[in-house]
């Protein structure tokens, strides 16, 4: 049996960690949970909100699935999302956009992969106070780093039957960071003759998204760019409620929804859980087990078909009564 690093945080996070977990119990697939707790709630008990055995169980492991992680503002802790990225060097997220069956949006057909630089930028958190007046903080950029994240970008786009990659930046202003990064782009690029190789300004990209997002196919983006960008992709598609994403690095894949901890639904039995779903339907296919991945997804485009969802996507379900809809018609599916 697989062991699986599972992150649970706070907010909405162990609501919806609960309803994950149910399905994937009722889809049959055994999985050994490493249960670790993280955020606001260790503070008192472990001082920090993301306690060392957090990273030695996912090194460990290998594989960890999060839920989403409160980083209280303003009491000198550094974002857990960003230190997790950065002390596991998960250097890509990946966060794919596609319209969900019955989930009315303004958009058909979207179908776009947004591929974010996850370990620098003015996340480097290279920042300094010059006088009261000024503060400074240091966009860094590295041919390295961007290299690797194109070449993510080029073979994802290969091993998924993919056909242009598209970088985005603000070269024109941003000359020598976002230059570099546009620069390591072109030069991988021209390794894969097969996928076309597109260049847009960020600016014109949200644009061009608002008014005609199946033009893109994969977009390619520095870390800030690719934050706002893949917020605006979600919003495409139907919001957070559904945004699934995955943090990717060389040796771990962490796999996570693109939404916070919603304090304002904690609790209440609101929240969807789908896009957690949706990011655990990756992690299953990540670690070969295909065949529940898709059971589970069918699963979940039939409840939303059957006009089951929850209050985001205008429906009146509770987040117990759609999970438990999943997982009526996983039955039906297995006796199929
Ligand atoms: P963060 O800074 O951690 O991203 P945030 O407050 O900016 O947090 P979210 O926590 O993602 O953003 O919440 C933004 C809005 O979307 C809130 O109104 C929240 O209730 C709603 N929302 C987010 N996730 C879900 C979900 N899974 N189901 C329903 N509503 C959600």
């Amino acid at each position: 049996m697989k062991t699986i690093t599972l992150i649970k945080g706070d907010g909405i996070g162990p609501e919806i960690t609960d309803a994950v977990i149910k399905i994937i119990n009722a889809s049959g697939t055994a999985i050994d949970w490493d249960i670790q707790t993280a955020g606001a709630d260790v503070i008192e008990t472990e001082g920090s909100p993301l306690p060392n055995r957090v990273i030695e169980s996912v090194k460990k492991n290998k594989i960890a699935l999060k839920s989403p992680v409160t980083t209280p503002i303003g009491k000198g802790f550094r974002s857990v999302n960003v230190q997790l990225r950065k002390e596991l060097d998960l250097y890509a997220n990946l966060r794919p956009c596609y319209n969900l069956p019955n989930v009315k949006t303004r958009y058909d057909k979207v179908d776009i992969v947004v591929v974010r630089e996850n370990t620098e930028d003015l996340y480097a958190g290279i920042e300094r106070q010059i006088d009261n007046n000024t503060a400074e903080s240091i966009k860094r950029i590295t041919r390295g780093a961007s290299e690797r994240i194109a070449k993510f970008a080029f073979d994802y786009a290969l091993n998924n039957n993919r056909k242009e990659v598209c970088v985005v930046t603000k070269a024109n202003i941003c000359k020598l960071s976002d230059g570099l990064f546009l620069e390591s782009a072109r030069n991988i690029a021209s390794n894969y003759p097969q996928i076309k190789f597109r260049e847009i300004l960020v600016d014109n990209c949200c644009m061009q998204l608002v008014q005609n997002p199946n033009q893109f196919d994969i977009l390619l983006l520095p870390n800030l760019y690719g934050d706002i960008v893949s917020d605006l992709c979600a919003g495409l598609i139907g919001g957070l409620g559904i945004a699934q994403g995955a943090n990717i690095g060389s040796d771990y894949a962490v796999f996570e929804p693109v939404h916070g901890s919603a304090p304002d639904i904690a609790g209440l039995d609101k929240a969807n859980p789908t896009a957690m779903l949706m990011s655990a339907i990756e992690m299953l296919n990540y670690i070969g087990e295909q065949d529940s991945a898709k059971r589970i997804k069918l699963a979940l485009f039939e409840t939303l078909n059957a006009g089951i969802k929850t209050a985001d996507l205008g429906g009146n379900a509770k987040c117990s009564e759609f999970t438990d809809a999943i997982i009526d018609r996983l039955a039906v599916l297995a006796k199929n």
